[in-house]
């Protein structure tokens, strides 16, 4: 796997070539940006691409090096886990590469290389506890020589000044949802569930490689309900119910952010119905029965003041604004 088997993010990978290109990689980079983009499958390319045996500032994929690499079967190339590190209540144990417990983190560090050209560590560090952040400071105080790290983190944060400080940064941006889209296509998902998806999972492809499309289909003919009803003037006591009275948990935000999403999907295609007359180019065209019906019944413009209503709706989520407020004013919005 090469930089440019990994979607978005073009400039990091060409920093990245460039550098390795001259030689002149830093022996300690932090990779910055959302869940999902990439950073492990970034670090992944890069471990390979300072052990390929065939190029300097890539990887070639074939060569015995980077196979073994895409195999989890370097030794030289390791990931640092913590002892019961716990994602969603679940013990972790997705690291297919050989893995490091950050108390030996020293000892290793200091090793030459077993078999390859460069030991390279790779670390999602998330929370930081003092011990694991005093733990790398250590290691990345007296640099080895012949070793890497990459560090990965959601939020830097959550990292620790000091440790900023001694690495290169790098922060990754969503990956567009038409590359997303590309990417399913690609992989032999239907198109119009490839478009579903690619929506829903707001620039996580990690997840959009995963999503389950059946729930997804599911998810897109429940906010189809909502929606049409909402427009209609009834549904909206229920839609508040569903989103504005229960928990303020990241989950809850995350799933009102995908349906106000499909719903905005849903008005675009209102827009160019009414406005343009183009259904060939409709984001939900197995709806357009239903779209057609709407767009003919309702104003004029209506389909554009409601993609307006959801931006709004979509940035008051990004800022934070109260879940209740928000989801009332769009609901008052949407009957119009
Ligand atoms: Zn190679």
């Amino acid at each position: 796997m090469g930089f440019d088997d990994i979607a978005g993010n073009a400039r990091i990978k060409a920093v990245l070539r460039r550098t390795l290109g001259r030689g002149r990689l830093p022996h300690a980079l932090l990779f910055v940006g959302p869940p999902g983009v990439g950073k492990r499958r970034t670090a992944l390319a890069l471990a390979q691409a300072l052990n390929c045996l065939e190029r300097a500032d890539d990887a070639c994929g074939r060569c015995p090096s980077c196979r073994t690499i895409a195999d989890g079967r370097h030794p030289d190339v390791l990931e640092i886990i913590r002892p019961q590190v716990r994602k969603n209540g679940v013990e972790e144990t997705r690291s297919s590469l050989g893995i490091v417990q950050f108390r030996e983190l020293k000892q290793w560090a200091g090793l030459r290389p077993l078999s390859g050209k460069r030991r390279v560590f790779i670390w999602d560090v998330g929370l930081m506890s003092d011990d694991a952040g005093h733990a790398i400071l250590k290691v990345l105080e007296e640099p080895s020589p012949s070793s890497t790290f990459i560090l990965l983190s959601e939020n830097p944060d959550l990292v620790l000044p000091t440790i900023k400080s001694r690495c290169q940064r790098l922060v990754f941006a969503s990956v567009a949802s038409e590359e997303i889209e590309r990417i399913l296509l690609r992989r032999g998902c239907p198109e119009e569930r490839a478009r579903t998806i690619a929506l829903l999972v707001r620039g996580d492809l990690d997840r959009a490689l995963e999503e389950d499309w059946d729930l997804a289909e599911k998810r897109r003919a429940e906010a189809w309900a909502a929606f049409s009803g909402l427009v209609d003037g009834r549904g909206g006591a229920d839609f508040i119910r569903r989103w504005a009275l229960p928990r303020r948990t990241k989950e809850a935000r995350e799933g009102l952010a995908e349906e106000i999403e499909l719903f905005r999907a849903f008005s675009r295609d209102l827009v160019l119905l009414q406005e343009a007359g183009e259904p060939g180019r409709l984001l939900n065209p197995d709806f357009e029965t239903g779209l057609s019906e709407l767009a003919g019944r309702l104003a004029p413009g209506t389909g554009l003041r409601l993609v307006e209503a959801f931006d709004r709706a979509l940035t008051g989520l990004e800022r934070r604004l109260n879940t209740g407020l928000l989801v009332s004013a769009l609901a008052a919005r949407m009957i119009g």
